[in-house]
């Protein structure tokens, strides 16, 4: 801590994924604005540390693509419902974070000019010099990608030095905390542990993604409040998958 007792942040430019499911707080479906103000309140308390923040949201709370091929859905159909379904909750973010006064870009893979602004990496690197919170919608813009694939990506594409995974738990286990008493947290762990034991942390896609390119991965709580900036300094408890 420094005097002011602002916490000293190792990090200059990072991504937080979280999923659409953490923006639906206790209703079971779609958004919560009390929820998504809290989370903003988060953001914008770590964009004052002077941190370059890129953000890509889920779409799980309004629609998944598997889900909807599970009833009878043509597959690529339901995936790109469930893109445009993280269009909306960037929408949702972006107002948050934008009447807390901070800028913000919607940055979407699939164009649609009226709502936001296409992807262009330079240009979205722009937005981050200039400390606007870049928040990446539309997933990669494919179909049979998730939007942990899409953190991934948009995480390298931009030289994030982390990626910060905002869960309902505060790291990764071997077994489901909330089910088992006796689970353990890891501090850190491989890549590679991560894949053959399948912890859930993200896809693994995303998991080798980040591995390829050595992209640390920080599972950590989102619902500790103050919890992305003090993990941000390197306190508080959280998991760091890494090589
Ligand atoms: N999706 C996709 N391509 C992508 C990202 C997402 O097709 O690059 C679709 C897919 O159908 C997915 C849905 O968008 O189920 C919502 O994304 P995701 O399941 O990753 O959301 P989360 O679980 O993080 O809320």
């Amino acid at each position: 801590m420094t005097d002011t007792d602002e916490p000293i942040v190792k990090y200059k430019r990072v991504l937080l994924k979280i999923s659409g499911e953490a923006l639906m707080g206790d209703q079971g479906y779609g958004l919560h604005p009390p929820t998504v103000e809290r989370i903003a309140r988060e953001i914008k308390s770590v964009r004052d540390l002077g941190v370059e923040i890129c953000m890509v949201i889920g779409g799980g709370n309004i629609f998944r693509g598997l889900a909807g091929s599970a009833q009878g859905m043509e597959r690529t159909t339901a995936d790109y419902m469930g893109m445009l379904a993280t269009v909306m909750n960037a929408l949702a973010m972006q107002g948050a974070l934008e009447s807390m006064g901070v800028f913000t870009r919607v940055i979407s893979a699939i164009p649609m000019d009226q709502v936001c602004e296409p992807y262009i990496r330079r240009r979205a690197v722009r937005h981050l010099e200039k400390k606007r919170v870049c928040i990446f919608a539309a997933g990669t813009g494919n179909p049979y990608f998730t939007t942990d694939t899409a953190a991934t990506l948009r995480a390298n594409e931009m030289s994030c030095e982390a990626i910060f995974k905002g869960t309902k738990v505060d790291g990764v286990y071997d077994m489901d905390p909330k089910k088992h008493a006796h689970a353990k947290r890891y501090d850190t762990v491989s890549y590679d542990e991560v894949l053959q034991k399948n912890l859930g942390v993200m896809d693994a896609s995303a998991i080798a993604l980040a591995r390829d390119n050595n992209l640390p991965i920080i599972v950590f709580s989102l619902d500790e409040p103050g919890g992305f900036r003090t993990i941000l300094a390197g306190q508080g408890t959280y998991t760091r998958v890494q090589g």
